[in-house]
């Protein structure tokens, strides 16, 4: 075994680039008060990738609004976001505007709508560079484009710059996207399912392209996801939602070989593997409850094999192993192995 000396403290864990304590999100509508998200809290750290992973409706994108101050006006926030020490919740837009896109920046699901259909892919990358580069040379701020386009793997650059959103595929439109996103060499891209409305040839094109991009510029990666498949490969640890509350966080081995809570047990027996052939995948039963249903307690007791009585407080994250936790508890009762 590699020993290690006592090398000191600060090195070991240096600041979090992102530190998100206490996050609520709570959705004010005509039928009451959403809850989207429920206590949340992470560190990122630089050049990190860490993958937030739920179902549809967990709250993944009440987070990433949240983050960057992007939450319609209807939603209510609380908690922390602290980006390299300095709170993002009480700046006002104008700062807000200078950190967002600069220092953290923002890919989409949906290319089509965020491009604008009106400019060709080269002027929106150009304008998005000179947004904080104002002294750039309009040649300059197009050789920019072009240089982008080409880094994100889209062939004849040169060209593609000149044609409008609509002349490119789905996934080039992606890959403009993402362009967009690094082009001022951001210190955290958050990615809200980026590949969801890709194929999945495309989808494992598009993810490759993120980490390619991440070795060049060192940028932390938030890739946020319904699909726990595709965060295998790319993560460097995973955080858990379920009813916009975190069930387990871990990095991504032990994520997936020991997993301690039953909800990411559920999604794992939910993947396709190869060696289980073509056998019907164990789905969870059941749908996550609406925001109106939760359950007091766990959130995840009406679907869990192992609730009971004790699952009627909320649970607190436990300690199961080297920086990994879970909400559960029967965390330590059950048995580690993957599904
Ligand atoms: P995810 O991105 O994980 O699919 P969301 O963050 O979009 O989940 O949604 C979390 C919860 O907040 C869901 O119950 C959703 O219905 C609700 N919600 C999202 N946006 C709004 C909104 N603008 N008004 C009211 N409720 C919303
Ligand atoms: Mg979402």
């Amino acid at each position: 075994m590699k020993t290690v000396g006592p090398g000191p403290r600060a090195e070991e864990t240096p600041e979090p680039l992102l530190s998100v304590r206490n996050l609520c999100v709570t959705y004010r509508t005509d039928s009451g008060s959403v809850p989207a998200l429920d206590q949340l809290s992470f560190d990122l750290h630089a050049g990190e990738t860490l993958s937030i992973v739920g179902e549809s409706g967990s709250g993944k994108s009440a987070a990433s609004l949240a983050m960057m101050g992007l939450l319609p006006p209807n939603a209510v926030v609380e908690g922390s976001v602290r980006f390299r020490g300095r709170e993002l919740l009480d700046l006002s837009d104008k700062k807000l505007r200078e950190v967002r896109g600069k220092r953290i920046a923002m890919v989409f699901q949906d290319a089509l709508a965020a491009l604008n259909p009106m400019m060709t892919v080269g002027a929106q990358l150009a304008e998005a560079v000179s947004v904080h580069d104002s002294s750039a040379s309009r040649a300059a701020l197009r050789e920019r484009a072009v240089e982008l386009l080409d880094l994100v793997g889209i062939p004849s650059p040169r060209s593609r710059s000149d044609q409008y959103p609509h002349e490119l595929s789905g996934g080039m439109r992606q890959r403009v996207m993402i362009a967009s996103g690094i082009a001022n060499e951001p210190d955290i891209l958050i990615a809200d399912e980026p590949t969801t409305a890709l194929d999945v040839t495309v989808q494992a094109q598009i993810l490759d392209v993120l980490m390619r991009i991440q070795d060049r510029t060192k940028s932390a990666i938030l890739l946020i996801t319904h699909d726990l498949g595709v965060v295998a490969g790319l993560a460097d640890r995973v955080l858990v939602l379920y009813c916009g509350r975190k069930m387990e966080e871990a990095p991504v081995e032990p994520l997936f070989y020991e997993p301690a809570h039953p909800y990411t047990r559920g999604l794992l027996a939910a993947l396709p593997r190869i060696d289980r052939g073509t056998r019907r995948l164990a789905q969870i039963a059941g749908q996550p409850p609406s925001p109106g249903e939760r359950p007091g307690g766990c959130p995840f007791q009406t679907r869990c094999p192992h609730a009971d009585e004790r699952c009627d407080v909320i649970p607190r994250p436990v300690r199961v192993g080297e920086n990994h936790t879970a909400a559960c508890v029967h965390a330590h009762e059950i048995e580690r192995v993957t599904p």
